[in-house]
Parts: C-alpha cells; sequence; structure tokens
C-alpha cells in the first residue's frame, strides 16, 4: 500500500514516516533528500539557480541513488557517485532547495524518479506526493504544526549534527521555504482534498506514530 506524508519544513515528516516504514517493514523514501541533492549538485557546479534550463538539465541527467538499506530505509543519498548524506542539509542547500524545486523540468524528472523507486508498499514523504506523485495513494496524511514548533524541531535536528543554530534565523528560513513551496506555480505545498489533516504541534513521536499505524490499519 502507498501512504503518502506530506507537510510543511519541520511538521515531523521524516521522523514519523521512518518510525512508520520500520514497524511496517515498508520502504521509506524521503523525496526532499532528492530536491536537495539536485541543490547541493547545483551549487557544487556553479550553476546560476534562477537557470531554469540548467537545472532542469542536471535534474535529468544526474543519477541519483539511495545506498544502505536496512530494513527497508535508505541510510545514505549519492548524486553522479558521490555521497552527499550530510551536505544535503547544508544552510546553502536549505536557503536554496526551494528555488530549485519550483522549477517544471525538475519537478517532472524528480516525480518520474519517485515513481520508479517507491515500490508497493512504501510510506513516502515530501510536498505533493498526495497531489501529484500518487494521486490515488490509499491513505494520504498532511501533517502540520505552528511555525514556532516547526523551527524548534529544526533547531534541535539541526543541533544534533553539531551545526551552530539562531533559533530566530531557524524560524524565519522555515517560514520563507514555504512560503515559496506553498505559492509556486508547479505543484504547490496544499493538503490532498482527500487528506487526514494532523496537527501535531502539541503531540509527541510516538502519538503521531501511532495515530498514522492506525490510520493505515483501517485503510487496509
Ligand atoms: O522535506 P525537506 O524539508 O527536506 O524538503 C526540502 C525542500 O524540497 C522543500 O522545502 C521543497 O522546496 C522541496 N520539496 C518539494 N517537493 C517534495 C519534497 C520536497 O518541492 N515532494
Amino acid at each position: 500500500m502507498i501512504v503518502a506524508i506530506d507537510g510543511p519544513a519541520g511538521s515531523g515528516k521524516s521522523t514519523v514516516a521512518k518510525r512508520v516504514a520500520q514497524q511496517l517493514k515498508y520502504n521509506y523514501l524521503d523525496t526532499g533528500a532528492m530536491y536537495r541533492a539536485i541543490t547541493y549538485e547545483a551549487l557544487k557546479n556553479d550553476i546560476d539557480i534562477e537557470n531554469s534550463d540548467a537545472l532542469t538539465h542536471l535534474a535529468r541527467s544526474a543519477k541519483l541513488e539511495f545506498r544502505n538499506e536496512h530494513m527497508g530505509i535508505y541510510s545514505d543519498i549519492f548524486i553522479n557517485g558521490q555521497r552527499v548524506t550530510d551536505e544535503i542539509r547544508l544552510p546553502e542547500v536549505d536557503a536554496n532547495v526551494s528555488a530549485v524545486s519550483k522549477v517544471a523540468g525538475v519537478r517532472k524528472a524528480m516525480v518520474r524518479k519517485q515513481r520508479q523507486l517507491a515500490g508497493n508498499d512504501v510510506i513516502i514523504e515530501g510536498r505533493d506526493i498526495g497531489t501529484v506523485v500518487f494521486p490515488d495513494a490509499k491513505l494520504k496524511v498532511f501533517l502540520t504544526a505552528g511555525a514556532s514548533e516547526r523551527a524548534r524541531r529544526r533547531a534541535l535536528q539541526l543541533e544534533s549534527t553539531g551545526e551552530k543554530i539562531d533559533s530566530l534565523q531557524v524560524q524565519k528560513e522555515i517560514i520563507r521555504r514555504d512560503q515559496i513551496d506553498s505559492n509556486r506555480e508547479n505543484s504547490p505545498l496544499v493538503k490532498a482534498v482527500d487528506a487526514v489533516e494532523l496537527e501535531t504541534t502539541d503531540k509527541d513521536i510516538e502519538q503521531v506514530v501511532r495515530e498514522i499505524l492506525l490510520l493505515i490499519k483501517n485503510a487496509l
């Protein structure tokens, strides 16, 4: 069964989606990591972020791979043979990924790849999974949380990687990214009409995981 989990930055998608996948022995696909890898590669090659043609060419020709699987979860992402698992979380990537993800040609190439990678039983998370990538997904969940809570979660995540952080800056960055993601012309971040919305501001991870497992049980 295909389970689509969408929502804004810091809504807890990755943590929750991974745990649900582990419990059900489903595959897990982090589509944000793919847009981040393209962004990293574009910055590395000095591609102008405003140059849609060059970005589309890059997205079409890049070799994207998830490697090192353990129980359906890949711990590494590679682009053109280079492991970029840590690099895709750098602040420069955060700052540019939404601009790269706006480009229609980039999205087209990523959606095609995502459909190839997903498999039959998958928890797939992103921004447009329920609306565009798998509009027929058996279950669609839209996770939300207040902006300051999302910033707090993102700051904790960054701190755990040893990154020095400024909480206010993290919050500004999250809001800026959501604005671009929600207002873009091509497959904007929006709740699918048939998605179940889960508000997670005052919930811990385990509670959200339990709620999603129950939704999946009911959908089966
Ligand atoms: O999920 P994550 O925060 O890592 O995603 C990074 C960025 O990738 C998002 O801010 C968005 O611009 C883009 N993205 C997207 N569509 C997806 C997943 C991510 O546009 N399905």
